[in-house]
């Protein structure tokens, strides 16, 4: 032992340390001779060469058993169709002990498979044990609570050598992937039916505009068949003036990621005839990537069919309305002149004069009455004439208060002006202008019993804004946006008759809308209402109202 050659010692440190452990007795049995030695050293170079590699080996036999029996997935070792290995993710689901599984065949586990699942494994370990490794076959495990799962199986050969060894069967739970899966189908089929089953059209379209789904809907709208449709351009079924404005929408919406909504276009049909339709389109995105376009499509002939009736039948009431007026106002001109002569006659009596009094004002209101339906009438078809021209509002504004004066102060009111000399000239209509000011004053007074009525203009930045101010009954918040309607009078106490017609401010409202002007109104019940209006002067350059 002392006069060990050096390459003993070597392997005496290599054995210490664990890794020359069953060969050292190679080099004790021929200490002596340089030959022996240079043998024994090579023969022991060689082996430690092996035994580390088996070593190694070993080590790494270790780390996939760890990763064997720490895995949560189901595995299963066999060799000749018999189980030689199960991991400890297995006997936790199976609830049966490794003595009971090693050394037994795959039907062991009928516990947790059922018999047609037990046949899908049986078939895949075959399979494997013929060199073919199988994917991916589902099958249904319960396990030993009873609790159903589902899991993913696969068997994968073990080969040394070209030869197959063994054949290890793993199994990933899939029941959440499934349920989230299922739902998914289930949300998908709710959407197809509903598509289905809707009696709009319903298409989706991919980013070069080709139509990749058609609902029965859509079908019988194009009166074409879904597989004549699918695949080619939607923009090939839309009339010749509709294309080009689709076209525009097309690439609004790939661009600005945006619903588009009640877009009206044409349907070309194979017959020939085109149908109106109106069409909403929203568009498709997949990782910030434009993927195409779905779209709702409502044939809407029969509500073009309503409304060019409902034209016609408007067209007809004001034409009626209209004539009406006219002959209303014929008769009522004469009448209203005579009960004129019968108040300036001297020899007429107090009592006969009262009686003219009161016809008179009825006629007077009659004439008003005409007169508002005459104007609303020519509003509805476009055919009051405006003269329009440069003229100075105060011009205006001046007679109106003149006009205004006697009727404001004989109620007791205060009448207050304030309108500057030198306002900027604005382009319009005078006579049409004066009856917007004129009927504000008018309604000022009728609903003012008490206070004042005051009238005020003032120069904007590029407007000249009027403003007529009471202290009367004011209008209600609710009410206030509704004025301006066609024949909305709002309500103004138990004990007041509003003679009116409640068209005077919808014929204001339309006036200055062809001035380019603004009327509103700002109001407190029982305290008063301002009227403001609104109304682009000119300057140098002309205004969008002198264009
Ligand atoms: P009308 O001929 O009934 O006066 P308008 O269109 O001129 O019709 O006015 C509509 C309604 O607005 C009136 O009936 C009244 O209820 C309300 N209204 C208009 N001006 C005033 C005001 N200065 N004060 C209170 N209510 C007003």
């Amino acid at each position: 032992m002392k006069n060990e050659p050096d390459i003993v010692k070597e392997l005496k440190k290599l054995e210490k340390l664990g890794r020359l452990k069953s060969l050292s007795k190679h080099a004790y049995g021929k200490p002596e001779g340089e030959k022996v030695i240079n043998e024994t050293t090579k023969k022991l170079f060689n082996i430690t060469k092996e035994k580390t590699i088996e070593q190694e080996t070993f080590k790494s036999e270790k780390k996939f058993r760890n990763i064997f029996d720490s895995t949560s997935d189901f595995q299963l070792y066999l060799e000749k169709g018999i189980i030689l290995d199960i991991n400890a993710a297995a006997i936790n689901l199976c609830g049966i002990t490794k003595k009971d599984v090693i050394g037994k065949d795959i039907s062991i586990f009928k516990i947790i498979f059922s018999e047609k699942d037990l046949k899908k494994h049986i078939t895949a370990i075959n399979n494997a044990n013929n060199g073919l490794d199988v994917n991916d076959y589902e099958t249904e495990l319960k396990n030993k609570n009873g609790t159903n799962y589902v899991f993913l199986f696969s068997t994968d050969c073990i080969k040394d050598h070209e030869k197959i060894k063994g054949i290890l069967v793993r199994g990933k739970d899939i029941t959440q992937q499934q349920r989230a899966w299922q739902e998914l189908v289930k949300l998908e089929e709710k959407y197809r039916i509903l598509a289905e089953t809707t009696a709009d059209g319903v298409i989706t379209i991919d980013p070069i505009g080709r139509l990749t789904y058609v609902n029965p809907a859509f079908e019988k709208m194009l009166e074409t068949r879904k597989s004549q449709i699918l695949d080619t351009l939607f923009r090939d079924y839309l009339s010749e003036e509709s294309v080009y404005f689709f076209q525009q929408i097309f690439i609004d919406v790939r661009k600005k990621n945006e619903k588009k909504e009640n877009v009206e276009l044409e349907l070309a049909r194979n017959s020939g005839d085109n149908i109106p339709i109106e069409i909403n389109i929203a568009p498709f995105r997949k990782e910030d990537q434009f993927t195409g376009m779905v779209c709702t499509i409502r044939d809407i002939t029969e509500r073009r069919r309503v409304e060019e009736e409902l034209k016609k039948s408007e067209k007809l009431k004001t034409e009626f309305m209209n004539i009406a007026a006219h002959e209303l106002k014929s008769p009522v001109t004469p009448i209203k002149g005579y009960l004129d002569l019968i108040l300036q006659d001297e020899k007429t009596s107090k009592k006969v004069k009262d009686w003219a009094k009161v016809s008179l004002r009825n006629s007077e209101r009659l004439l008003r009455l005409v007169d508002d339906i005459l104007d609303v009438s020519r509003l509805d078809t476009d055919t009051m004439r405006f003269e329009m021209e440069k003229l100075l509002i105060v011009e205006i504004l001046d007679e109106i208060v003149e006009d205004m004066k006697q009727p404001v102060e004989s109620k007791g009111l205060k009448f207050i002006t304030n309108i500057p000399r030198n306002l900027p000239s604005i382009f319009g209509d005078r006579y049409r202008l004066a009856q917007v000011f004129k009927n504000l004053l008018v309604n000022a007074i009728k609903f003012t019993d008490h206070g004042s009525i005051s009238i005020k203009a003032i120069k904007n930045k590029d407007h000249i804004l009027i403003s007529i101010t009471d202290t009367g009954i004011g209008i209600s918040k609710n009410e206030i946006k509704k004025i301006f309607n066609k024949f909305y009078q709002a309500y103004t106490g138990h004990d007041r008759r509003n003679e009116g017609t409640g068209l005077g401010l919808f014929i204001c409202n339309e006036i200055l809308d062809k001035h380019k002007g603004k009327i509103w109104a700002e109001s407190e019940l029982g305290k008063g209402s301002t009227f403001y209006v609104e109304l682009p002067y000119l300057n140098k350059n002309p205004t969008n109202a002198e264009k």
